[in-house]
């Protein structure tokens, strides 16, 4: 692992891996705790390089707040990223980030929408500053993946906008909050805290224990949910409440009613320290992502499990056979990836899924039925081309996120847990041994009369194809830190679906989501 100060330092290391690599982007304030690590963890699992950031950044704290005394331990900040992975820190000064003494810098302003509510109101000028680092930080590091905590939940929304509204081409990924065993939200800040502080500190997360449970029993009424928080915050004379507010997670807007989520959100002093947090209310079907190598069995199994369970399967190849036909339509030739993106991009598809398995999912160019058309022999032999392109995959994984975001769908791919559906309630990691499938592969083969070839070739066959599968640049298969792995070596795919199944029902029991 290197540490870099300097920019150039940074961006010569990073050079070498910038051609088709992603580059992952952990920007944190130091004195790293396992909510860190767990951020940390998650990007070297989905990223190839990873580059934590370390900075107190001044112009996120008003001059009554910690600055000064923030916690600052550079020497175990770097044993713990190094120990997880990380391929550099970027621990630059604040002069190496343009902010030396000088106000008169270019500052970022998100939308007074964000900004003015929640712990914006208690904070003047804080987004506005976190908002300003965090692009400098994405202009001289241009990760492609950037991940963030949910425990600062407004942050995130604004970190999202501000990556839409400046066209940045990074996506960011939350992660969700780690706890003590308390419950307590881990922070920089609990430091600060007496241990009797810490105990009364618990208030919080036990007020959002109770709106989850009573959300959980149907109620979805904001004067409820708050009331019920509020009460229970009471019992606590030391905890003096800032703000407590039921918003969308996005608008940061308050809601009356709970739709489809809603954020609830609490933030107040214990003695002199201050703390958040918050939790997402959430009421939708969940989202199944199943991954793993060629021949696993994925797409019997991905469309067995959706036939059982009721949920949507969300066919993702046909998404890809759709743009294939477009292109084999409008002549345009298979490798002009520029004008294929300004193609798609103008293109409207509607992929209308499937009720059940037996009936093909809907397909619409344009408004024309291409249901058929699409299955052809031509399209088929050229879909691995148009799949390849990187502008056609950015755009089909943002129309399959739009399909997915209210849930209830099944969906199989190589990198749907950890890209696509990062926050899929359930990531399956279906495989089997090389072995396995080769003999899965060649009693298919024997059954159509194509024998002829050997085990051990087929066998050689399919580690070449996981080599290249785990190694492409777009969309490499990647197991998720939170998927669970099901090796179908000894099980049939009535046994394989049967163990998917159960374990969704075990995840609808304990309602997916806990504190
Ligand atoms: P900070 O160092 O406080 O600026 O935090 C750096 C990143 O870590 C931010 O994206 C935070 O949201 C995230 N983070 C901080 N605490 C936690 C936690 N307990 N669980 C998950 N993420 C966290």
């Amino acid at each position: 692992m290197q540490i870099f100060t300097t920019i150039p330092g940074l961006r010569t290391f990073l050079a070498d891996y910038r051609h088709d690599r992603s580059i992952a982007l952990v920007p944190t304030m130091g004195a790293l705790h396992k909510g860190h690590a767990s951020l940390i963890r998650r990007a070297v699992a989905e990223a190839e390089i990873t580059v934590v950031s370390i900075f107190v950044n001044p112009l996120q704290f008003a001059p009554t707040e910690d600055f000064s005394r923030y916690p600052r331990s550079l020497d175990s900040d770097r044993q713990l990223c190094e120990s997880l992975g990380v391929a550099a820190i970027f621990a630059p000064s604040a002069e190496t980030l343009g902010i030396g003494d000088s106000e008169e810098i270019t500052a970022v302003i998100p939308p007074i929408s964000l900004t003015s509510g929640l712990c914006g109101a208690f904070r003047p000028g804080h987004f506005q500053g976190v908002a300003t680092i965090v692009t400098r930080l994405f202009n001289i590091i241009a990760p492609t993946i950037a991940y963030f905590g949910e425990k600062d939940a407004q942050q995130l929304a604004i970190i999202r906008q501000l990556v839409r509204d400046l066209n940045l081409a990074i996506e960011i990924r939350a992660c969700a909050t780690v706890r003590e065993t308390s419950g307590l939200a881990v922070s920089s800040r609990n430091q600060y805290l007496s241990a009797t502080e810490r105990e009364k500190a618990t208030i919080i997360v036990k007020s959002l224990q109770l709106a989850l449970e009573s959300f959980r029993l149907g109620e979805r009424q904001r004067e409820k949910l708050l009331a019920i928080v509020q009460k229970n915050l009471d019992r606590v004379a030391e905890f003096r409440c800032q703000y407590l507010d039921l918003v969308h997670p996005q608008s940061l807007q308050p809601i009356e009613q709970i739709e489809t989520d809603g954020l609830l959100a609490i933030a107040g002093l214990i003695g002199q320290t201050r703390l958040i947090d918050n939790i997402i209310l959430r009421q939708r079907r969940a989202v199944i992502a199943i991954d793993g190598p060629a021949g696993a069995g994925k797409s019997t199994v991905t469309r067995l499990v959706a036939e059982k369970l009721g949920l949507t399967y969300l066919d993702t190849g046909a998404m890809y056979r759709a743009v294939t036909w477009l292109v084999v339509n409008s002549g345009l030739d298979l490798s002009a990836e520029a004008a294929i993106a300004e193609l798609l991009s103008l293109a409207k598809i509607a992929i209308i899924p499937a009720d059940s398995p037996e009936n093909v999912t809907i397909v619409k160019i344009n408004g024309q039925d291409v249901t058929l058309e699409i299955r052809s022999p031509a399209i088929t032999a050229q879909v691995s081309r148009i799949a390849a392109q990187k502008a056609v995959r950015q755009q089909l994984v943002t129309l399959q996120r739009e399909m997915g975001m209210s849930g209830g769908i099944v969906v199989e791919g190589r990198d749907i847990g950890t890209n696509v559906f990062p926050e899929a309630e359930l990531k399956i990691f279906l495989t089997a041994t090389p072995e396995e499938r080769a003999r899965r592969r060649l009693k298919d083969l024997e059954a159509q009369g194509n024998g002829g070839i050997s085990l051990a070739e087929l066998t050689q066959e399919i580690e070449k194809r996981d080599y290249l599968d785990s190694n492409r640049s777009l969309a490499p298969l990647r197991k998720a830190a939170d998927a669970i792995e099901v090796n179908s070596d000894h099980l049939s795919i009535a046994e394989v679906t049967e163990k998917i199944t159960a374990l969704y029902h075990q995840g609808e029991e304990n309602q997916w989501r806990s504190l």
